[in-house]
């Protein structure tokens, strides 16, 4: 790929979703994981901010407040934290993905809906973060860092100006099941064939969201409407569930020219539910990774290998 040469930016931008910690207590564990890991190697210059954004609720924002004053008082690079609140920010994420209800499949104003909102919250983002948040890298909390985080803010560089996000391949089959109609009507399709050649899909674990290319991308922007997105669900058959790697994955379907390719290093997944549910034969096309594994994804609660 052509590094293109970019603005001097000495803010790095790192987004978590941090919500029903009540419901689910083993995100405290894989909180400790991702944070621990990610402090033990994170490394920026004296000029550079490290702003971590907290989407979250009240039991999240508390538990990350104690975390940080226990284990990372004085870290050694500068630090902002940033928390926002679901329930002042759900209004307007339901103003904005609402449009997705037959996507969503759920309605009402209440905890539950904002929570199902929030799968969709990448896919706008732009018009929620202040216009100076220009470029943000969002990431789930069940992972673990292999490297310093800083080094994916260099991916950034390879987008053309078209990219305006930065996401890795699912590693498992999960697109070839979901579009088994589509693919049994158009035999030799790429979407959800395996790679070198096909586009198995992608996994929104780790997302470079390049907000600038976003908010002024009228491609991109027409792809936010209910209708649109209506007629690529019927188009290829699509019966998802998964959210913003939903909507991700078909749109590269329509205009692959939007994404940039993470190599499978920065977002290694380690689920294999798929592995014995009818792909045996085919599995291992779609979870190998030739890459130094930069960040694991412990997807499904898959634990992480043992150094
Ligand atoms: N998450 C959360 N609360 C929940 C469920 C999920 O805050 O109750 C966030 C968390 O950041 C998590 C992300 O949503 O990493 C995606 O969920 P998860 O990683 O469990 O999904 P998977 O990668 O296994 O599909
Ligand atoms: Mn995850």
């Amino acid at each position: 790929a052509i590094k293109h040469a970019q603005e001097f930016e000495n803010d790095f931008h790192l987004l978590f979703l941090f919500t029903r910690l009540k419901e689910h207590p083993k995100l405290k564990e894989k909180f400790n994981t991702a944070f621990g890991s990610l402090f033990s190697l994170a490394k920026f210059h004296d000029d550079e901010v490290l702003h971590i954004h907290f989407i979250c609720d009240e039991n999240g924002r508390t538990y990350v407040e104690d975390y940080l004053q226990q284990h990372i008082d004085h870290p050694e690079f500068k630090l902002k934290v940033h928390f926002h609140n679901i329930n002042t920010l759900g209004d307007q994420l339901l103003a904005e993905v609402g449009k997705f209800k037959s996507l969503l499949g759920k309605d009402g104003k209440n905890n539950a809906y904002y929570d199902d909102a929030l799968f969709y919250l990448s896919l706008v983002i732009h018009k929620i973060l202040p216009q100076n948040v220009r470029r943000l890298v969002q990431v789930d909390l069940d992972l673990k860092f292999m490297v310093n985080i800083r080094e994916i803010w260099d991916e950034f560089s390879y987008f053309t100006h078209e990219n305006i996000i930065g996401i890795a391949y699912e590693n498992q089959p999960v697109y070839r099941n979901v579009l088994w109609k589509y693919r049994r009507e158009n035999p030799g399709t790429k979407f959800g064939s395996q790679l070198p050649d096909g586009n198995p899909g992608f996994n929104s674990g780790v997302l470079l969201l390049h907000l600038d290319h976003l908010r002024s991308s009228k491609v991109y922007n027409s792809y936010l409407d209910n209708k649109v997105m209506g007629q690529l669900v019927q188009k290829y058959s699509f019966q998802g569930h998964l959210g913003d790697q939903d909507f991700f994955t078909l749109l590269s379907f329509e205009r692959p020219e939007l994404f940039f390719i993470l190599d499978c290093g920065w977002n290694k997944q380690l689920c294999e539910w798929w592995r014995n549910k009818g792909f045996e034969n085919v599995f291992d096309y779609y979870f190998k990774c030739g890459e130094t594994v930069k960040i694991w994804h412990g997807n499904c609660n898959t634990p992480f290998p043992k150094e």
